[in-house]
């Protein structure tokens, strides 16, 4: 099994106690399907692949056979596609509108927010850029051009991790002292989840989190997560005499 539920359910898990001091906040985000509205990168895939061969390769990888990284540079291999054209493709892909309030929210607390993706960063800065955002920090895979054809590659692979291609949690290294915060949906989030102090959770990182008997909080969009930051910091302020 590629993603270790027994090693989760074995670990120690943080209070889901408030968030005190948002200046001394780090928020993770992930990208796909958490801050876009679906899949980017599955999307890329299925329209742009030489050969069906990918769906071998995503099914391997879900049955935990073959890890991230092998599925991706399979995946992302098997491309055919020049820069303009995919670029262009990808900037019709929606994102959550509430994106811009949970910015807003870093922006008025002091909260750092970094995205942490295992999409590739040419694609995340396209489509945030589509629609007017302020990049924050992006912590993606990376991507170059050959004609065609796509090379990846991935800075942010871990020694330690034989699950991820990006692995996420390796950020928290550099948050001692601060208090983290994640966002996320999928598999690939599962590392960083058991990281954070606190997780905001919705579909198979959900899933994965109850099984491993794990707290989150669920959300199904990002007004979820400004709603109830809102609140936190609300209960947190110090009452009038
Ligand atoms: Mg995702």
């Amino acid at each position: 099994m590629v993603y270790d539920i027994e090693f989760a359910r074995r670990t120690p898990s943080p209070a889901l106690n408030p968030v005190p001091e948002p200046e001394k906040t780090v928020l993770f985000i992930d990208f796909d399907n958490t801050i876009s509205c679906g899949d980017v990168l599955d999307s890329v895939i299925e329209r742009f692949s030489r050969s069906e061969q990918w769906r071998h390769w995503q099914a391997e990888w879900c049955a935990g056979r073959i890890s991230t990284l092998e599925c991706l540079q399979r995946q992302v291999g098997d491309l055919e596609v020049d820069e303009a054209t995919l670029l262009d493709f990808v900037r019709a892909a929606p994102i959550d509108p509430d994106f811009v309030r949970l910015q807003d929210w870093a922006a008025r607390t002091g909260a750092r927010l970094n995205i942490v993706s295992d999409n590739f960063a040419p694609i995340v800065r396209a489509i945030l850029a589509r629609h007017g955002v302020e990049l924050p920090p992006i912590y993606a895979n990376e991507l170059r051009f050959e004609g065609r054809r796509l090379v990846p590659s991935f800075p942010y692979r871990s020694a330690a991790c034989r699950r991820c291609a990006h692995c996420k949690a390796v950020h928290f290294a550099r948050c001692e002292g601060l208090r983290t915060l994640y966002v996320g949906d999928g598999l690939s989030d599962t590392c960083p989840a058991q990281r954070a102090d606190r997780v905001f959770a919705k579909d198979s990182l959900a899933e994965f989190l109850r099984d491993a008997g794990r707290p989150f909080i669920p959300f199904s969009s990002l007004g979820d997560v400004v709603r109830r930051l809102e609140q936190d910091a609300a209960a947190a302020a110090p009452r009038p005499d």
